[in-house]
C-alpha cells in the first residue's frame, strides 16, 4: 500500500468535500485535492467554498493542516484528450447520456499517469445517477476500482469501454447516500463544515438556482433546506414539466420524430 497522499477530486460539493472530511479527520490520511478550472458560472462559487472550507476545517481540527494538501488547480484547456477517450465518450453517451465532463478527468489522469483518482459519486435512491448506474454493476468492492471482467451479466463491448473510461478512478462513497453522510458529519462534529459546501450550476444573484441539475438532485434528497424557500417551491411545481421535457422531448420519442421530420 503507498504512503502518498489519497489523490481526489475535490469541487467544493456536498460529496466530494464530505469524502476530503472524511480521510482527513475520521481516517487521518493525507490528501491531494484536485480542482478543474472551466468556464462555468459556477467555478468562482466552488473556489470560493474550499476556501471557506479548508480555513474552518483548520480552526476547528488545526491538525489536519499537515494532512490537506494544497489544492491543484488545473485549466481544462491545457488538458489533452486523446482520440481513444474521444472515441469511448461517444460509445457511453449513445448509451447512458453521461456528462461530458468525464470527458476532461479521464483525459487528466491519462495525461498524469494517475490511475487512484477517487470520484466522489454517492448512491443515489431518489433520482437518476448516471455513473452510479453506469458503475455499480462493474464495481469492485475490494478496492473501490471498476473491474476489468465482467461481474454482472452485460454486453461485453459495453462493459470493456465503461473499464477503460473509468480505469483512473476509485469509487469509495458509491454505498452512503447524501444524507447519510450528513449523519456521520452530525456524529463527528464536522456538519457545520460540510454545511458550507456548494452546489448549484447555474446561480442566480449569489443563490443556489433551484433548477439547474445539482439544485433539482438536492430537492430529490431531501437536502433542499439549502435552497432560497420562493425558488424550491417554484422549482416543485415546475417539476412535471421539466420531467416531461427530458422524457419526450429532449431525450424522448418527441425528439427522435421531429428531428426525423426535418426538412
Ligand atoms: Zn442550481
Amino acid at each position: 500500500m503507498s504512503n502518498g497522499p489519497v489523490n481526489m477530486f475535490w469541487t467544493g460539493g456536498w460529496d466530494s468535500t464530505f469524502r476530503m472530511l472524511q480521510l482527513v479527520i475520521i481516517e487521518e490520511k493525507r490528501v491531494q485535492p484536485y480542482f478543474i478550472v472551466r468556464s462555468q458560472g459556477s467555478v468562482g462559487f466552488e473556489i470560493s467554498a474550499m476556501l471557506g472550507i479548508r480555513a474552518a476545517l483548520l480552526r476547528k481540527f488545526p491538525d489536519a493542516k499537515e494532512r490537506l494538501l494544497p489544492t491543484r488547480f488545473i485549466n481544462n484547456r491545457e488538458i489533452i484528450c486523446n482520440g481513444e477517450i474521444h472515441k469511448l465518450m461517444k460509445y457511453l453517451q449513445k448509451e447512458s447520456k453521461l456528462a461530458d465532463q468525464y470527458r476532461y478527468l479521464s483525459a487528466f489522469c491519462e495525461q498524469n499517469d494517475i490511475y487512484d483518482m477517487e470520484l466522489s459519486v454517492e448512491k443515489s435512491i431518489n433520482y437518476k445517477h448516471r455513473v452510479f448506474d453506469l458503475i455499480k454493476k462493474n464495481l469492485d468492492f475490494s478496492d473501490n476500482k471498476i473491474s476489468r471482467s465482467s461481474i454482472h451479466n452485460g454486453s461485453e463491448q459495453f462493459n470493456r469501454q465503461v473499464y477503460e473510461l473509468f480505469k483512473y478512478f476509485r469509487f469509495p462513497i458509491t454505498k452512503i447516500t447524501k444524507s447519510e453522510m450528513r449523519e456521520i458529519a452530525i456524529q463527528n462534529d464536522f456538519e457545520d463544515i460540510l454545511l458550507m459546501t456548494w452546489f448549484c450550476a447555474t446561480p442566480k444573484k449569489g443563490e443556489p438556482c433551484g433548477f439547474c441539475g445539482p439544485c433539482v438532485m438536492n430537492i430529490k434528497e431531501n437536502q433542499s433546506f439549502r435552497i432560497p424557500f420562493f425558488r424550491k417551491v417554484l422549482s416543485k411545481i415546475h417539476m412535471p414539466v421539466r420531467v416531461f421535457y427530458r422524457n419526450h422531448i429532449k431525450y424522448g420519442s418527441l425528439n427522435k420524430i421531429i428531428t426525423r421530420t426535418k426538412p
